[in-house]
């Protein structure tokens, strides 16, 4: 009974070979770029549109060819889908065993299509060979497909479990009905099965095209949440740095812990120090989540050292970063403090420097696993974190050289008192703040009465102890707001802001009585020391600071000639 016309299946499924050959020249085209295996799986429609063109020349060219050679294109076909498989969904790998395969199965082929007329022999050969490649792809792709094509590749895994299974039927039903004497009068089984073929080999097609699109749109998926994700981090950069400008280095740890659980979906957070030289932990900050929800456990500031801390810190022994996504099952996990959160999953991340562990950043108990995001995640903010630490703390550094340096500059440092420059500032700004408001202000200027005596008597060292014991009466008696200065030499001035010279005239007398009495220490020696005054009031002709200081120094100038130990006053 004829009831399909072999010549016509052949025909059709050539055609249909050569249609779906022209897609997967332009998917191809498309993602061969992008994709590897590719170039193998467009050789397998290839090789097997060739075969099947081949066969539809049987009787016209030499049956070497359209049987033989037909057959053999087949199972390179197979092959090259293996390979391109192979390389689209794992590592490539070189398959010569099934070339050696190809090339057993050719030979023998061969010998048996020209030494017989009978294709039992031929056809039993090819459906074997075909079984065993056909085996391999199903085994493989269906052991390999990552989760990502999971569904795509258990069925491509079993398609190939049909061909084998066609195989197999076509080797039993050529064992049992033995084929006729011409290709094309194959009995109807095998026409059966070559129409099963073909339907298999449609449906595989698609599914491949569905694998490749599969695969675009997760890595679009991918690149878009990628993308995402780089916005994020770039925000939360921004975010950081701004805030550091702002705020003290605790409160920037905290506000980098708080954007790291929001970018992890973490439920704690913490960021520790590390010495390594010392190999000693200091706690430094948590989360707000942690510190006010889960983590009761007191420790800022606290310092401990490595070999007494937790699973936490295996980040530091194994130098990079660790996820413990089964926290529990940790056979070396140590208790925690009472009131600490309770861990269920974490990742934790160093930050070297130099070679150094510097820092410790952790999260945990994000509701899925952690995984290589996170990681770069935590890895990126972390690194942040310290380089804005490392800022800070040289700014600091810097501020209190600047301010120490401004000290030193505006600083007698024989007395410690303010020096001339400091004097001189200040008494302008009085000046002018007198010139806008109209406020009194006054200055007395002294100087030490024969004060070469007691270099020359005692040494310069008793001179200079004598400048110490003068600058310590004067910062004693005076009020805050009045400031006192070394002019020069052993000459000093005290500036009386909102101060008249009703006012000061007393407080000069004062300060001449209190210097005659309590005299001064020298080489352990009561001495006693005067000193001649010269107050002065600021009026509203005056210029500058520098005429305020003349006329104290001429009223001062006045009282040395009167006799010295006295004070003088000039309006
Ligand atoms: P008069 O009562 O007229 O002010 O006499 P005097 O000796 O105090 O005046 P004079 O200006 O002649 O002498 C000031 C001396 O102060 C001269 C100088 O050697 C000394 N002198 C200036 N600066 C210092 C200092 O920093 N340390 C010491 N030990 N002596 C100083
Ligand atoms: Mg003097
Ligand atoms: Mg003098």
């Amino acid at each position: 009974m004829n009831l399909f016309d072999l010549r016509t299946i052949v025909t059709g499924y050539t055609i249909s070979s050569l249609v779906l050959t022209v897609v997967a020249i332009a998917l191809w085209k498309k993602y061969h770029r992008r994709f590897s295996g590719l170039d193998f799986c467009l050789l397998y429609f290839i090789m097997q549109s060739s075969a099947l063109l081949l066969m539809t020349f049987y009787g016209i060219i030499p049956d070497i060819l359209s049987i033989t050679g037909a057959d053999a294109l087949l199972i390179v076909a197979v092959i090259f889908l293996y390979m391109g498989l192979e390389r689209f969904i794992g590592r490539p790998a070189f398959q010569i065993h099934n070339f050696i395969l190809l090339a057993a199965f050719t030979i023998l082929h061969a010998y048996f299509v020209l030494t017989s007329i009978d294709v039992t022999i031929p056809g039993i050969l090819f459906s074997a060979t075909l079984l065993i490649v056909c085996l391999q792809c199903a085994w493989y792709i269906s052991r390999h497909g990552t989760p990502k094509f999971r569904t795509m590749s258990i069925i491509i895994g079993i398609i190939f479990g049909l061909f084998c299974l066609i195989s197999m039927i076509r080797i039993i039903g050529l064992l049992v009905i033995p084929g006729g004497d011409l290709f094309f009068n194959f009995h109807n089984l095998d026409k059966l099965l070559l129409l099963i073929n073909q339907m298999l080999f449609i449906i595989l097609t698609i599914s491949l095209l569905a694998l490749v699109n599969r695969r675009v749109l997760f890595e679009l998926e991918s690149d878009i949440y990628t993308c995402r994700q780089g916005e994020r981090i770039i925000s939360v950069r921004l975010k950081l740095w701004e805030f550091s400008a702002k705020s003290s280095l605790n409160e920037l740890m905290q506000k980098a812990l708080d954007e790291i659980e929001d970018l992890t979906g973490s439920k704690i957070g913490f960021y520790h120090f590390f010495d390594e030289t010392h190999n000693n932990i200091e706690l430094q900050a948590w989360s707000t989540r942690t510190k006010e929800t889960f983590c009761k456990a007191e420790g800022e500031g606290m310092h401990y050292p490595l070999s007494e801390a937790g699973v936490w810190t295996d980040c530091v022994r194994e130098r990079m970063p660790v996820i413990h996504n089964d926290y529990d099952s940790l056979p070396n996990k140590k208790g925690m403090p009472p009131g600490h959160a309770i861990v269920i999953r974490e990742l934790t991340v160093p930050t070297i420097r130099n070679g150094q562990i510097v820092s410790i950043m952790g999260v945990g108990n994000k509701p899925a696993d952690y995984d290589a995001n996170d990681v770069e995640i935590v890895a990126y903010i972390t690194d942040l974190v310290w380089t804005i630490i490392k800022q800070k703390r040289a700014d600091e550094q810097i501020h209190q050289l600047n301010d120490k340096l401004q000290h030193q500059a505006m600083t007698d440092e024989l007395t410690g008192l303010s020096n001339r420059r400091a004097f001189f500032l200040k008494g302008s700004q009085e000046i002018k703040r007198s010139k806008r408001y109209g406020n009194p202000l006054t200055m007395i200027m002294l100087d030490i009465d024969r004060f070469k005596n007691i270099n020359d008597s005692y040494g310069h060292e008793a001179g200079d102890d004598t400048l110490r014991c003068i600058a310590r009466i004067l910062m004693e008696n005076i009020r805050e707001v009045e400031m006192a200065g070394r002019l020069g030499g052993e000459e000093f001035g005290v500036l009386m802001p909102d101060t008249n010279a009703k006012d000061a005239l007393p407080l000069a007398e004062r300060l001449r009585v209190i210097i005659e009495k309590e005299g001064c220490l020298i080489q352990d020696q009561e001495t006693k020391i005067t000193a001649s005054f010269g107050v002065a009031a600021f009026s509203k002709d005056m210029k500058d600071i520098d005429a305020l200081i003349r006329n104290a120094d001429a009223a001062m100038y006045i009282a040395k000639k009167q006799g010295r130990n006295r004070v003088v006053f000039l309006g």
